[in-house]
Parts: structure tokens; C-alpha cells; sequence
């Protein structure tokens, strides 16, 4: 039977994650009426999202009057390589300046033009300047706005508190069960809707920018608890992480430097760009300049810690300290790199999921009655390829969407009730990672995944690497069975984190290699040496991941158009082949 010091709580809707997806569904569904849960895994401001340095997409056309919703569009759809949600993406492109504008009225503050407009910075694959920002910092901007609202808006906040189960009741999720961090006792959430708003799984790689947060739980919870995930074998991969010194491997260098000026030379002084994408050189999309990256570092050209010099000492150092504060003080007091002299060195490092929960773009209804989803943690946006700002602009619309469309739900949905034995199981499964038989070491099981993942499922792939990725997940899955923290302390436990977070992690990284694998073709983010070219079928399907009898499912199924879009769509190909 259940802790009797277990919490009991109960919302209309409740929202899993506190990043810009899960601010903007919260503050969407107590507008809508509901009673409103937010949990997060670490404090409220702390969510990934405050990471983001670039930019938020939004074709207001302030500094080129050209743009509109339409071309946005188009790039979205031409970087996706077509497969994306068409209409999510329309979606996307016609709501993001109004969702941008909102955030202004809230108190968010972006660059200006000199006439006092919001500013636009260029970025790789968008045809005009489009990407409002503050600097390089504008994930601290958009976090710090999107908390004040939540803070004043009638939300109850949930800090340092991890869901390890969604709860079902038939068909229908009814709520979720989880622990808080710095106590260690057990809470559980009746809900008439749940929003995942939970982020990616960067987690699963070596080389990551991702913070520690992005497990991909998200994905698992509702992928165990029936519904599809979309899209998993493509993983963007940024082109420009820093290769050096060995701590801070992986952590990003904004696309932002690219789209202020920045040049990329390989260690023989080429612009190497100018061999992969002479039209738009270092502004290509990401997949292309991860590619080119990787290729050059692999044929020999590489510099010193094995990646590429990446420069903007030809631009005015006030120029660099204005528009890049945080790259100029990472590289100098990580690397003691003054950039306004020296080039960086960069290297590919895993950065986004363009796969996850597949969802009703109009509201975030996945395929579970009252499971929603928004954010990273969903597929379908984004198709083969994320266009860079887009995810900030992507998290404001569909995050709205999605606790509008969990609120309606609720108002529908009967009182949710969450039985005993459902509570005593979740209990039982953490409290065996505490005080179960000893078992594996969680920490060795993860570098092992990560080292899997990385050398077998990453930038290009191959059908044997991908065999030898799931061997080895196979294998991690079956040792996880055993997984146990070193201690049995309950509160602050980073290795009992660690143990369920695996879990997690061990089922996207099954569901990235077996929709890879399934890919017989080269297409955005996904690079097969075996199939190097773009396949008439594959260009019609996505891959669809569900928890079937006898495990993992993987299966095709046609990619979601809209017969209105067609003309927009034709136009965009027909001009990329000229
Ligand atoms: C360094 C960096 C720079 C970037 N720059 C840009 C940019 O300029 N423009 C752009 O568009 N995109 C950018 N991105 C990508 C973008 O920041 C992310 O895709 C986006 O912020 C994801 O937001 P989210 O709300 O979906 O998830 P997150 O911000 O990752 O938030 C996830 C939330 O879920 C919570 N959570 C997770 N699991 C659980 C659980 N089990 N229980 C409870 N809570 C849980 C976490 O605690 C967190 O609160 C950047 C990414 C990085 C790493």
C-alpha cells in the first residue's frame, strides 16, 4: 500500500516541465479556467530553455520588409525537407509574431533597430534577417518573462520534482506520480489533462549541449503510457560546439556568431563552405554545416583538439561585445580565447530532437485521452531538420495551443481518481533503485549508452552501426534491470535520478536507432553511408514509434499534408532546384 507521507494534489490540468513550452501552456490553461499544476525537475527559471542565445523566429519583416508568414514557411518546410506537419508548420510561421508581441507586452525586451523597432539577426536557412533577440542571451529573457506572467497568472508551482509515471485510468491518463528532489518523499498529481512539457533528450550523447535536465522523459512516459512518437531518427546535431578545453566539450557557440559574420575555415585557411553550400556558405542549414564540419575534421583537416576555426576578428570588437557578450566571455574565461583576435574552434555537438510525441497541432492532443504534449518533447514541426529560432517561436505557439486545447479538454473530462495499487506500484519501482539488491552502477551504464550512441548513432549512420548501437542498448536494457544508487539516501540522490533517468534514456535511444535503421535514405539530419541519397518513398513518410505487445513498434506511415499549402510547398522546390 502507498507511503502514508505521500502528497495528494488535483488539477484540472496539470504541466510537466517549466521550460518556454510548459511556462506558456500554464499560463494558457489558468487563463482558459483550469486549475493549474506545474511540476519541474529543478528550480522555476533553471529549465533549459534559459539557455538559448540566438533568437526567436518571427517574420515581422522589421528589417526586411520582404518577410512575411509565407517564406517563413517555406524555409521551415525546405530545412524540414518537406516531411514536417505541414500544417503545424503554417501554424507556426502565421502565430509566431503574435506570440513574440505578447511577450513584449509582458514585459520581455528585445534588441531595437534604430528606430526603435524589434530587431532581426540573420540565421542559417532563413531567407531574410528574422530572429528577434537580446544579445546572446535571449533564453534568459524569454524564461524571465514567461515566469513573471506564470508567477502573477493562478498557477501552482511544483520545484524540484521529478514524474516518473503518468497514471491512467482505462484509456484515459487521470494523472501522474513522482518524487521531490530535496525531500525524497513521493507526490502524486490527479489530473483531468497532463501537458508534457518536459524538453529533449540530448542526454542519450556523449557530446551534448543539452543541460543535465534533458533525459527525454517526456517521450518515455508517453510513449509507455500509448502514445506515438514521430520523427526520433532525426537529431540535430549544431554545428558549433566547443571542442576544447575537455570540460566544456559540447557546450554551444550560438548560431548567432554565423549570423552576425562569423567565417569558417578548416586548419588549411579554406572556406570550406564554399565546397558544401556555395549559395549560402556558413548560413547553410545545420544539418548541412554539421555535415561539412564532421567531413573535414574526418578527411584530415582539422584543427589542433579536432574541429574547424570559426572567426569574427574582422568584425569591429564593439560589434563582437554588443551583439555576442556571452561568446566573448565563454571563450575567454574557458578557454582563454579573445575572439575579438583569435578564431574559436568548433565541432558538431548533439543539440535537438526534431522526433517526439506525435500531436494534433491545434491543440496538443496526442493520441492518449487528456495526454497533451508541447515543445521539444513533440515531433512533426520540424520534419528532417529545425531551422535554428525556430524552437523558441515553436514553444510560444504550440505551447499556448496545447494548455488552451488541455483546458478545453478538461472542462469535458470527468473527476479523475487515481487508485492505490497505481500509486504503491510507482512507489515500489523507486524504492527498489534505493534499496533493492545491489545491482549496476547507473553512471557506468549511462557512459556506456552515451559512447554507444555517439560513435554508432550520430551524424552519419550505417546499418551495421546502428546494428551495433541497438546490440549494445539491448544489452544496457537488460543490466538496467539491476540498476542501483550507490547510496540509499533519499534526498538530493543524483544517482536515484540517475537510475529512472536511464530508463528513459534507453528507450529513446532504441526508438532513435530503430526508426534510423528503418530510413533507407539520406535526408536533413539523418546521414546514411549505406543509402547516401534522397528516396522517392522516404520523402512521403514518416516513422512512427509505439510500445506494441512485444515491444517497440516501428512502422511508416505518410507524411500529414494540407492541400491549401501545395502551391507554397511546389513553389519552394521549384526554386531550390534552379
Ligand atoms: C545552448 C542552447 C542554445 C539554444 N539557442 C536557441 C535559440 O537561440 N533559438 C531557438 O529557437 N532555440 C534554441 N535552442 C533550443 C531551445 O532552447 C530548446 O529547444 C527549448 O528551449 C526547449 O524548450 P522546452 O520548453 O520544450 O523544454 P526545456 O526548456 O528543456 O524544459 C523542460 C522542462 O521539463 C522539466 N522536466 C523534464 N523532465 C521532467 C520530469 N520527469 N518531471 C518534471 N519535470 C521535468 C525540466 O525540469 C524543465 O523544466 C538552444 C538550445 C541550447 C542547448
Amino acid at each position: 500500500m502507498p507511503d502514508v507521507d505521500v502528497e495528494r494534489y488535483q488539477y484540472d490540468v496539470l504541466v510537466i516541465g517549466a521550460g518556454g513550452a510548459g511556462l506558456r501552456a500554464a499560463i494558457a490553461a489558468a487563463e482558459h479556467g483550469a486549475r493549474t499544476g506545474l511540476v519541474c525537475k529543478s528550480l522555476l527559471g533553471k529549465a533549459h530553455t534559459v539557455m538559448a542565445e540566438g533568437g526567436v523566429a518571427a517574420a515581422f519583416g522589421n528589417v526586411a520588409a520582404e518577410d512575411n508568414w509565407q517564406v517563413h514557411f517555406q524555409d521551415t518546410m525546405f530545412s524540414a525537407k518537406y516531411i514536417n506537419n505541414w500544417h503545424m508548420a503554417e501554424l507556426h510561421a502565421r502565430e509566431a509574431p503574435d506570440r513574440v508581441s505578447e511577450l513584449e507586452q509582458w514585459g520581455g525586451i528585445f534588441d531595437r533597430t534604430p528606430d526603435r523597432r524589434m530587431d532581426q539577426r540573420a540565421f542559417g536557412g532563413h531567407t531574410h534577417r528574422r530572429l528577434v533577440h537580446i544579445g546572446d542571451r535571449t533564453g534568459l529573457e524569454l524564461i524571465r518573462t514567461l515566469q513573471d506572467k506564470t508567477v502573477h497568472s493562478d498557477v501552482d508551482v511544483f520545484m524540484e520534482c521529478t514524474i516518473t509515471r503518468l497514471i491512467k485510468s482505462g484509456d484515459r491518463v487521470c494523472g501522474a506520480f513522482g518524487y521531490r528532489r530535496a525531500a525524497g518523499t513521493f507526490i502524486v498529481f490527479e489530473a483531468k489533462a497532463v501537458v508534457l512539457a518536459t524538453g529533449g533528450a540530448g542526454r542519450c550523447w556523449k557530446i551534448t549541449s543539452n543541460s543535465g535536465e534533458n533525459a527525454g522523459d517526456g517521450h518515455a512516459l508517453a510513449y509507455e503510457a500509448g502514445a506515438e512518437l514521430v520523427d526520433m531518427e532525426f537529431i540535430q546535431f549544431h554545428p558549433t560546439g566547443m571542442v576544447w578545453p575537455p570540460g566544456v566539450i559540447g557546450l554551444l557557440v550560438t548560431e548567432a556568431v554565423r549570423g552576425e559574420g562569423g567565417i569558417l575555415r578548416n586548419a588549411e585557411g579554406e572556406r570550406f563552405m564554399e565546397r558544401y553550400d556555395p549559395k549560402r556558405l556558413e548560413l547553410s542549414t545545420r544539418d548541412v554545416v554539421a555535415r561539412a564540419i564532421y567531413t573535414e575534421v574526418r578527411e584530415g583537416r582539422g584543427t589542433p583538439h579536432g574541429g574547424v576555426f570559426l572567426d569574427v576578428s574582422h568584425l569591429p570588437d564593439d560589434t563582437v561585445k554588443t551583439r555576442l557578450p556571452s561568446m566573448y566571455d565563454q571563450f575567454l574565461e574557458l578557454a582563454g580565447v579573445d575572439i575579438t583576435r583569435e578564431p574559436m574552434e568548433v565541432g558538431p555537438t548533439c543539440h535537438y530532437m526534431m522526433g517526439g510525441v506525435s500531436v494534433d497541432g491545434e491543440t496538443g492532443a496526442s493520441r492518449v485521452p487528456g495526454l497533451f504534449a508541447t515543445g521539444e518533447c513533440t515531433g512533426g514541426m520540424n520534419g528532417a531538420n529545425r531551422l535554428g529560432g525556430n524552437s523558441l517561436s515553436d514553444l510560444l505557439v504550440f505551447g499556448k495551443r496545447a494548455g488552451e486545447g488541455a483546458a478545453d479538454h478538461a472542462a469535458g473530462a470527468p473527476e479523475p481518481a487515481i487508485e492505490d495499487a497505481a500509486i504503491a506500484d510507482a512507489e515500489a519501482e523507486l524504492v527498489d533503485y534505493l534499496e533493492g539488491p545491489a545491482g549496476e552502477d547507473p553512471y557506468e551504464l549511462h557512459a556506456e549508452l552515451q559512447a554507444a550512441m555517439q560513435a554508432d548513432c550520430g551524424i552519419f549512420r550505417h546499418s551495421e552501426t546502428l546494428a551495433a548501437a541497438l546490440a549494445v542498448i539491448e544489452g544496457l536494457g537488460r543490466r538496467a534491470a539491476t540498476v542501483r544508487a550507490s547510496s540509499p539516501e533519499r534526498v538530493y540522490n543524483n544517482g536515484w535520478q540517475l537510475c529512472r533517468d536511464l530508463r528513459n534514456m534507453l528507450i529513446i535511444s532504441e526508438a532513435v536507432a530503430r526508426a534510423a535503421q528503418l530510413r533507407h535514405e539520406s535526408r536533413g539530419a539523418h546521414s546514411r553511408l549505406d543509402y547516401p541519397d534522397f528516396d522517392d518513398y522516404w520523402g512521403e513518410h514518416n516513422i512512427v514509434v509505439r510500445k506494441g505487445e512485444d515491444g517497440m513498434q516501428v512502422e511508416p506511415r505518410p507524411v500529414i499534408k494540407a492541400a491549401h499549402l501545395t502551391e507554397l510547398v511546389d513553389a519552394r522546390k521549384e526554386a531550390e532546384r534552379v
